[in-house]
């Protein structure tokens, strides 16, 4: 199976997505946020800076980006294809993966644009819910991704968080940051015959079939 780049405003469903995909193709799933996330949970000076820029939702400078991800991308399990929830975010980073694809001899993949506008992006921010636990996510502003008793995830029991950065101030900058950084990613992917459309605003379930389709026969719908 090829590789996948999604490109997407916040909370477009992008995490949803590489959740299922990985689930169905055994693919790992590469989210960069969660990397940072990770590396942030320390006390120095560099972790206390990637904490700082995440909650204030501006983008982490690429050379850090970039060293998270490189080492992920030497471990075993990337060999035959993974899903990239996150990365590239600018054209600058989508240029250097490039240069490493080609280091490494790893096929460039397709790219899946998740399209969903502004208004239900902020509706899925504010409403989302996950599970530190057995990391679902669920979201109290959507029907039929609810929790079926508040705060508490169905499949573990473990109580639900909100994250740091899923406040209405935050997505204002996120979603500036994503029209002018990431969306011009678009073009770049579309000159390079490797951009796939879909629809977004539809159910979980509808939009995953649009992606098989694109997996398995190579065409998208709408
Ligand atoms: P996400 O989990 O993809 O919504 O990302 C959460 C935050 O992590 C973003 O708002 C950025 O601060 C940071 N981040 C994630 N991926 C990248 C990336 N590829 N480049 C720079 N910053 C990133």
């Amino acid at each position: 199976m090829k590789s996948i780049i999604f490109i997407a405003p916040p909370a477009a469903g992008k995490g949803t997505q590489s959740k299922k995909i990985s689930e169905k193709y055994h693919m790992p799933h590469i989210s960069t946020g969660d990397l940072l996330r990770e590396a942030s949970k320390g006390n120095t000076e560099l972790d206390l800076k990637i904490k700082q820029l995440m909650e204030s939702g501006s983008l982490i400078p690429d050379e850090i980006v970039l060293e998270l991800l490189k080492e992920r991308l030497l471990q075993d399990d990337c060999k035959n294809g993974y899903i990239f929830d996150g990365f590239p975010r600018n054209v600058s980073q989508a240029k250097t993966y490039d240069q490493m694809l080609e280091e490494m001899k790893f096929d460039h993949g397709i790219v899946i644009y998740l399209d969903v506008p502004k208004e239900l992006c902020k509706k899925r921010i504010l409403g989302r819910r996950l599970c530190p636990n057995c990391g679902a996510i669920y979201n109290n502003l959507i029907t039929g991704m609810e929790s079926k008793v508040e705060n508490q995830c169905d499949r573990c029991g473990h109580k639900l968080e909100t994250r740091n950065d899923d406040n209405e101030t935050t997505f204002e900058t996120r979603y500036q940051t994503y029209l002018e950084n990431t969306l011009p990613l678009l073009d770049y992917y579309k000159r390079l015959g490797m951009l796939y459309h879909v629809d977004s605003t539809k159910s979980t379930e509808e939009v995953f079939q649009s992606i098989i389709e694109i997996l398995e026969r190579g065409v998208s719908h709408d």
